[in-house]
């Protein structure tokens, strides 16, 4: 079935939308973007992927081309449209069309595409039943993981060789320590306090990171936000990622060593429940 989906300032048919081949996007990965999470036909998280995506932007120089009441509304008009119940909103701004030169142009007015994908059963996920299982990579990354750019091949490159390991995912490993999943962060849990790297250009700054450590707090978890190894994480009692669109997913298995009994973790479980129960509540 076809989607509707917004491209600078219209609704169209997938079909029949466009953007330039001169755009900085597609030529230099010149571009931004964020994944709302819908449950219930409602946004997720949504103040949070606008605050980041306004950071974002501004750390390239680039101006915001919507005020965050317009970017819900086009998320919202697109949910209606598509009839989305569980899914995810895709938003994608680029800095625009302009002759092949590395110098920013002046004058390009940015690209702005957003599109649905619908995922029946995100809430409700077989893998998080069972957790996933992840390899180690090096984490060969730019600097600036904290800016959330359209540059993901090597978290691309990273899930196909976890796929041809047998496995679901990879984590990032730098100077002996993990920065992140490919494309969520990264926890262990031991003795019941939960660890997971601390913020900085190393990686991107989660916006289900910061709420899942919100509600942990609350919940009287203890949290530690530090910088920890693989070995330590191969020894861990629990391990899980986060992300908008797998919430919170337990990793039963590291470089192929299963974590305690193999099967998710306590922790992990209550907050996935906690995490969707809260997010729920004041999704709009
Ligand atoms: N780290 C990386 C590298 C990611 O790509 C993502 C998701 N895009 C995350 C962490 C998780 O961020 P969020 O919770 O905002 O989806």
């Amino acid at each position: 079935m076809s989607r509707i989906v917004y491209v600078n300032g219209e609704y169209v048919p997938e079909e029949e939308a466009k953007v330039s081949v001169f755009d900085r996007g597609f030529l230099f990965a010149d571009g931004v973007y964020e994944v709302t999470s819908v449950l219930g036909g409602k946004l997720i998280d949504f103040a949070g992927h606008a605050k980041r995506l306004s950071r974002s932007l501004a750390e390239l120089e680039m101006d915001n081309p919507l005020s965050e009441d317009a970017w819900l509304e086009v998320h919202r008009e697109l949910v209606a449209r598509n009839g989305i119940d569980e899914g995810l909103v895709y938003l994608q701004v680029t800095r625009g069309a302009a002759d092949r030169d590395f110098a920013y142009p002046k004058d390009a007015s940015p690209t702005v595409v957003l599109f649905t994908q619908a995922k029946p059963g995100l809430a409700d996920s077989p893998a998080a039943k069972v957790g996933i299982k992840v390899i180690s990579i090096p984490d060969i990354r730019w600097g600036r993981r904290d800016i959330k750019t359209v540059q993901l091949l090597y978290p691309s490159m990273g899930k196909m060789a976890a796929k041809k390991a047998g496995a679901d995912d990879a984590w990032m490993i730098e100077d002996g320590a993990v920065t992140e999943g490919t494309s969520n962060n990264a926890y262990i849990v031991k003795g019941r306090k939960i660890i997971t790297r601390h913020l900085s250009n190393d990686i991107l700054h989660g916006i289900t990171r910061a709420a899942v450590l919100r509600f942990a707090r609350e919940a009287q978890m203890e949290v530690e936000e530090r910088a920890f190894t693989i070995d330590e994480a191969k020894v861990a009692d629990e391990a899980f990622i986060t992300s908008a669109s797998t919430f919170v997913m337990p990793v039963v298995e590291i470089d192929g060593t299963a974590l305690g009994d193999g099967t998710p973790g306590p922790v992990a479980a209550r907050l996935r429940e906690i995490y969707l129960e809260e997010s729920r509540a004041v999704a709009v």
